[in-house]
């Protein structure tokens, strides 16, 4: 898979998309992130790339043109499946969309900043719209950060254990179950019996039955939407 991210900072990403496992599927090749500063496809002598809003108000709103230029020239390259601006009030992330995304070969990410993009980038340019969230952050490269993590770990070979990915959290629309390491006992708070039992069987139902008791609790509209 192959991701593009647009941004005025690619600093904030050397943090997030380069260490741990990020760090391990770029290296295995299993996903290839390209940054490309907004910057340097603008023809403003200041490398400015942002501008008053029309109508008046405060804060700055990103142009079309640079971010037209990048796009079109990463479109002669290669076909992109998707153009992704992340923004407060696009789709709200979850696991299906991450799911969904993580088939794709070559997707474009665009962080917005200041008051956003001009909205002619979302008409023309843009194929879909992902929010992380109901809360305002001050660029989208957090965002898309996040995004990148949830899609990337869903690769094939990217976790170590095939499987680990698929008993998650919401990956089968429950909550993962309590999951416990040594010591057995630390000042007597101590790990449940079943799961030192050896029972392999009654194990795995115990997980299954936490998982239930959790999303009840936690989440009850995942098991509610399963009724329909
Ligand atoms: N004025 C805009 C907010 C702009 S915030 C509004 O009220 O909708 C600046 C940038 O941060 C946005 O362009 C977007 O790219 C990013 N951003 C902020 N919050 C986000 C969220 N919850 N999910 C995804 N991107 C977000």
């Amino acid at each position: 898979m192959r991701i593009d991210i647009i941004t005025v900072l690619p600093e904030i990403f050397a943090g997030s998309l380069d260490q741990s496992i990020m760090k391990r599927a770029q290296q295995k090749g299993i996903v290839d992130i390209h940054l490309h500063q907004l910057r340097d496809y603008t023809a403003n002598k200041h490398r400015q790339v942002d501008d008053y809003a029309f109508g008046g108000g405060a804060g700055m709103v990103l142009q079309i043109e640079p971010i037209w230029n990048i796009i079109e020239k990463l479109k002669t390259e290669r076909l992109y499946d998707e153009i992704i601006y992340m923004s407060p009030d696009g789709e709200l992330l979850n696991q299906k969309i991450a799911n969904n995304l993580s088939l794709l070969n070559n997707i474009i990410l665009l962080c917005g900043h200041y008051k956003g993009v001009d909205e002619r980038v979302r008409q023309y340019l843009i194929t879909k719209e992902i929010s992380i969230g109901n809360y305002v952050l001050s660029g989208g490269e957090l965002a898309a950060a996040v995004l990148s993590d949830a899609v990337i770990r869903l690769l094939p070979g990217v976790l170590n254990d095939e499987t680990s990915a698929l008993s998650d959290s919401f990956q089968d629309d429950l909550i993962a179950p309590p999951v416990y390491t040594r010591p057995v006992d630390f000042k007597n708070m101590k790990v449940p019996e079943i799961l030192l039992s050896g029972h392999q069987k009654n194990i795995n139902e115990w997980r299954h039955n936490q998982s239930i008791e959790r999303t009840l609790q936690r989440r009850p509209e995942l098991i509610k939407k399963n009724d329909n």
